[in-house]
């Protein structure tokens, strides 16, 4: 059993923690909100008091960070000085492929594995320990990582050197949301039509037009058990994660020149979404905005 200092106890973070608890490790954790703390401790976890205590003399960091630049600083202000030789870093927080290549790249020259292992299941997943972990690094800092990364999730895959563990989440959630819009363009449309919205799932559940967006998370409620149109779009994923990480997808295109019209056209859709107020309802939710009703 190892301990582990883990940063970042927000709505993934923490839950994730516990889990690496249950599985006999010992964890010390910080956050800049002392009620999540408290979270840790309840579950038998310990409080550090910052981010350097956190990762002093322990075997393996986990963060699950915001975004890029709180990576970066976290790891630039607490973490390399800071932790012991040998010291296994694991970076959870979904950022930008660049901010994850560069900090791989300084622990790297400070001696340490590193891997980027952003996660894709949500805080359900991340309560049940059945995430799935993308993760970039080397084939040693992968195989020391995997053990821990399955306390915490199921799926575990190497998706090669740093940084293509960013690169595989957010090529998958620009799918996604292209996905979604396009489920929500045709039922709305059917909907308008006066096909039965039912008939139309039955038909292309079964047909070429079958995905993921419709079969597991269908924006009209009734359809699919999974879905978070049941709950009327209570998330889930929310709308402001999804733009988050069309951003990042955007921002990668713009770096190595890919085409990517659709990813652009989706970013924009679930920007006007979420300035209509609408950040924190469930992503599939853009369907009212679709509709005309948002
Ligand atoms: P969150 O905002 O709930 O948690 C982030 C935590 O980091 C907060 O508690 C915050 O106080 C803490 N924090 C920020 N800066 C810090 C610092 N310098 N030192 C210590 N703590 C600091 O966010 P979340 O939903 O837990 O998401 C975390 C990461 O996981 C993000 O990168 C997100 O994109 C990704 N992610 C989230 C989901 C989801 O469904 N919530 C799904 C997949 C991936």
């Amino acid at each position: 059993m190892a301990t582990i200092g883990f940063i970042g106890l927000g709505n993934m973070g923490l839950p994730m923690a516990i889990n690496l608890i249950k599985a006999g490790h010992e964890v010390r954790g910080f956050d800049l909100s002392a009620e999540q703390v408290k979270g840790l401790e309840a579950a038998g976890g310990s409080a550090a008091k910052s981010a350097a205590d956190c990762v002093d003399s322990v075997e393996i960091v986990v963060t699950m960070l915001p975004a890029g630049p709180h990576v970066r600083s976290v790891y630039g202000e607490s973490i390399l000085g800071t932790v012991a030789d040998g010291t296994l870093l694991i970076d959870c927080s979904t950022i930008d492929v660049a901010s994850a290549r560069d900090v791989a790249a300084d622990a790297e020259k400070a001696g340490f594995d590193m891997v980027d292992a952003p996660v894709s299941g949500g805080t359900t997943g991340a309560e049940a320990g059945t995430l799935t972990f993308m993760v970039g690094g080397s084939e040693t800092a992968f195989g020391r990582a995997k053990p821990f990364l399955e306390a915490m999730g199921k799926t575990i895959v190497l998706a090669g050197g740093s940084g293509n563990g960013q690169a595989a989440k957010i090529c998958n959630n620009m799918m996604l949301a292209i996905n979604m819009i396009g489920q929500c363009e045709a039922f709305a449309m059917a909907e308008k039509l006066g096909l039965d919205t039912a008939k139309l799932f039955a038909i292309s559940s079964k047909s070429s037009g079958q995905s993921w967006a419709m079969t597991t998370y269908c924006p009209v409620p009734g359809l699919t058990d999974t879905a978070a149109s049941n709950r009327d779009f209570k998330p889930g994923f929310t709308a402001a994660m999804m733009l988050k990480d069309l951003g990042l997808s955007q921002g990668a295109a713009e770096q190595v020149h890919a085409l990517t019209p659709l990813g652009a056209e989706a970013m924009q859709l679930f920007r006007d979404y979420v300035d209509r107020g609408n950040g924190e309802i469930d992503f599939s939710g853009i369907i009212n905005m679709i509709r005309g009703d948002a």
